[in-house]
Parts: structure tokens; sequence; C-alpha cells
């Protein structure tokens, strides 16, 4: 049996001299067993080959046993390895896994930034109402950033004359609950965050209970109504809100704070524009990439925020024509006489 084991490695050997693939160092072997149990089988007891392999027809058999049961075995343990993915694995909430830090590593080595900054990302809740062309990139580039948890608010569906300008939306998904699609789309970007969706309008009934759940509001809605009552609930529960609009070349962006000094949102637009003086996407009509550019900057605002990176837009306008390439910043202050937020009132 010896020479037979010499042999098996002497094989072996020269396969991995020959640098032959794994599985043909197994095959020549499984081919010298099936020699050795020949030899067994046809030639008579006591003939001398039978001798010089050694052993007997059952003990080879119950070597071939024992081997391939530990074959089958290895195959076993492989295949559970293989499922056992690194997003699969679990999680605690502080720590993260080496891949979550390879994809955050361009943060990390931010200055501003760096690994406590993106621990504050992973630790932080925003909230995004509406899931359209601001939301779209605002979430996108939430979920990419590694905020830990993203609610989004919104009763529409995805149409066709959104996709546009609303990017985190596929025309595969035209009908679908605009807050599943952007479910889709963070998870596919980013499987590490934690996303809520609301399918539903944001009401007054519903609202402070939900900021509640949230350490900063991002409102992308496209009506006055919902602004108003969005920059209500941020302000009653002392929530920071970053609050953008756009309409067909123009963009605007701030960030409003009344418990830090700077405006809330009703300080700077006291009364809502009367009809026709804003018209809506459907209306006016919107350049596709505006969105996009103001609603990176809502994540921008927010990363700075959620970090405590550099300075926000609090206490500040910014405004963006698209048309003529110019950008202006204007100051806003916070109104005594504010019907949200005024100490007179
Ligand atoms: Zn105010």
């Amino acid at each position: 049996m010896t020479l037979v084991l010499a042999l098996a490695a002497m094989l072996w050997g020269i396969g991995h001299i020959l640098r032959m693939p794994t599985n043909a160092r197994f095959l020549m072997i499984a081919l010298l067993y099936v020699g050795v149990l020949l030899v067994h089988t046809v030639f008579p007891d006591g003939h001398a080959l039978r001798e010089a392999l050694g052993g007997t027809v059952d003990e080879w058999v119950s070597l071939g046993f024992l081997v391939g049961i530990a074959w089958i075995y290895s195959i076993g343990l492989k295949r559970l390895r293989s499922r056992v993915r690194p997003e699969n694995l679990p999680k605690t909430k502080d720590a993260p896994t080496s891949s979550e830090l390879e994809r955050n590593a361009r943060h990390i080595v931010l200055r501003e930034i760096g690994g406590p900054g993106q621990k504050r990302l992973k630790k932080a809740r925003v909230l995004v109402v509406g899931a359209g062309g601001l939301g779209s990139p605002a979430l996108q580039y939430l979920a990419a950033a590694g905020v830990g948890t993203i609610g989004v608010i919104d009763d529409d569906k995805v149409e066709n004359s959104n996709l546009q300008r609303q990017v985190i939306h596929t025309d595969d998904r035209i009908g679908m609950p605009k807050v599943f699609s952007a479910v889709q789309g963070m998870r596919a970007q980013n499987p590490f965050v934690n996303v809520r969706p609301y399918h539903r309008r944001l009401t007054s009934d519903i609202a402070p209970e939900l900021f509640e759940d949230y350490d900063l509001i991002l409102d992308g809605s496209d009506n006055s109504e919902t602004r108003y009552l969005v920059n209500q609930t941020a302000f009653e529960k002392g929530i920071p809100l970053v609050s953008a609009a756009i309409t067909q070349w123009e963009g605007q962006i701030s960030v409003f704070d009344p418990s830090r000094g700077g405006p809330c949102y009703t300080c700077v637009f006291p009364q809502a524009p009367a009809d026709g003086l804003a018209p809506s996407c459907a209306e006016g009509g919107v350049l596709g990439p505006l969105p996009g550019v103001i609603g990176s900057m809502m994540a921008v605002e927010a990363i700075k925020f959620l970090t405590g990176a550099g300075e926000t837009l609090l206490g500040r306008l910014l405004i963006y024509d698209a048309l003529h390439a110019d950008m202006r910043i204007i100051a806003v202050h916070r109104q005594d006489d504010c019907k949200t937020c005024g100490k007179k009132t």
C-alpha cells in the first residue's frame, strides 16, 4: 500500500511542477486508484502484482470510501462559505465591515470628514420629502455616502415624463410607486444603508410623529402647501431643514434652522407665490440636469451638517441660474414677525 501512496504523492508532485490544475491531478490519482482496484479484482490471490500493491480489495474499497466522504464534506463546506457573502454577515451598528471601509475610503481620507465623520453619517437618520427631481439625486448621494437610515415619503407613481430628470427611477419601473422605485435604486447602489419608504402624502396629522424619527429633513417637494407644512413641523420639532426648489432654468437652496439662529422657510418666503408666478414642471417645463445640480447640493449640505464639516447654507440662500450660468448667494435672516417662528406671534 505504501508503494501506491508514494506513487500518488509522486503524481501530485509532478502535476504541481507542471502547474496542472488541481482537478487534473485528482483525476490522475483517481485513475491510479481504479487501476489498483482492477489489479485486485482481475488477478488471483497471491499474484505477485497484488502482493506488490499490498492490502486486500476490502481495504482499498474502505480507503476509497473514506476519501470520498472527506471530498463530499469539503465541497459542502465550500458551498456554505460562498453563501456567506460580506453583505449577509451579521452587522453591528458601529463596526463597519472591511467592504464598507473600502467603499467609504475617499470620505475617510478627507480631513474634514475622516473616520469619525463617516461614523456620524452611518448613525444619521435623514428624511427626504419627495422622490422626484430633487429627491432623486439627493437620495442617491445620501445612500452612496453611507447615511445609515434614509426615509423617503411620496405618494406619486413613476411616470414616463418623469424620467428626463428623475434619475433614480428607470423605464421598467414606470407605474411603480416612486418610493419603492427609489428604494430599489438606493439598495442597488449601497446595500449597507437602511431605507424606509412611506408611500403616502405628507399631511399635518402624520408629519410630527414622522419627523421625530429623523435628525435632518430634506425638502424636495413640488408644491407650496407641503413646503410650508415641512417647515412648520421641522421648526416645531427643532429639526434642521435643507430646502430646495426649481423652476424651468433656475434653482434655489438654503438651510433653515431657527434653533441655530438661522431663519425658517417662512422668514424668507412669507407667502406662497401667486398662481402662475411659479409654474410647475408640468406647466413651465424644467431643464433635466437642473434638479441634478440642486438635489446634489442638498446632499452636500446634508453631509456637511451631519459631519460638522465646513459651513452650511444656514442664513444664506443660493440661487443658480442655469440659463446664464450665474450663481448668487444672498444673506437671509430670521424675521421677528415670521408667521412660523417669529417671536412676536
Ligand atoms: Zn421663520
